[in-house]
């Protein structure tokens, strides 16, 4: 049980690092967004929850005996996807922004559906419990972008085949 404990409260706070991650990336995005609304709004949402499901992990991390990692591994680990998001200098930056936050939704379904099974392992109901409340969010992001893109990659290129409009954000 003790090994288990730790290894559940070793991803607790790879987890919240990944939440800090997912802020810093989610309000770049959302700070950048000129011309597509809809995308900037679910963003904006996802921003809050965000910052409720880091709150959550980190009283997990507390009730463990733990405390709150700071983003420095996980944000080295997730360059590429902070690249995809930040290298900005894209013309099609909203539309790479999109498939980035797509994938960095599917790190965070795998990290919480690890986190529910190692929690249940380690007798931690409480943290599964929490686990299992931030599980379906994530889910429903990811669902919401990909079924969007193909939204945001159509005005993409009718703006980018107009003169004079900016496309890219
Ligand atoms: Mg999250
Ligand atoms: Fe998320």
């Amino acid at each position: 049980m003790a090994e288990h404990n730790e290894n559940l409260l070793d991803w607790l706070r790879n987890a919240h690092a990944m939440e800090q991650q997912a802020e810093q990336m989610l309000k770049a995005q959302a700070s950048r967004i000129q011309h597509y609304p809809e995308l900037k709004a679910r963003i904006e949402a996802h921003i809050d929850e965000t910052l409720q499901q880091q709150r959550i992990v980190e009283d997990c991390i507390t009730r463990l005996g733990g405390k709150p990692s700071i983003a420095k591994d996980f944000a080295a680990k997730t360059m590429a996807f902070g690249q995809a998001v930040g290298g900005m200098a894209n013309t099609d930056e909203i539309v790479k922004g999109a498939i980035a936050g797509y994938v960095f939704e599917h790190v965070e379904i795998a990290t919480y559906t690890t986190l529910i099974a190692a929690a249940e392992a380690a007798g931690d109901v409480a943290t599964q419990r929490a686990c299992e409340s931030i599980l379906p969010q994530e889910q429903a992001m990811a669902d919401w972008l990909l079924k969007h893109l193909p939204q945001v990659t159509t005005q993409f290129l009718a703006r980018d085949a107009t003169e004079g409009v900016v496309a890219k954000r």
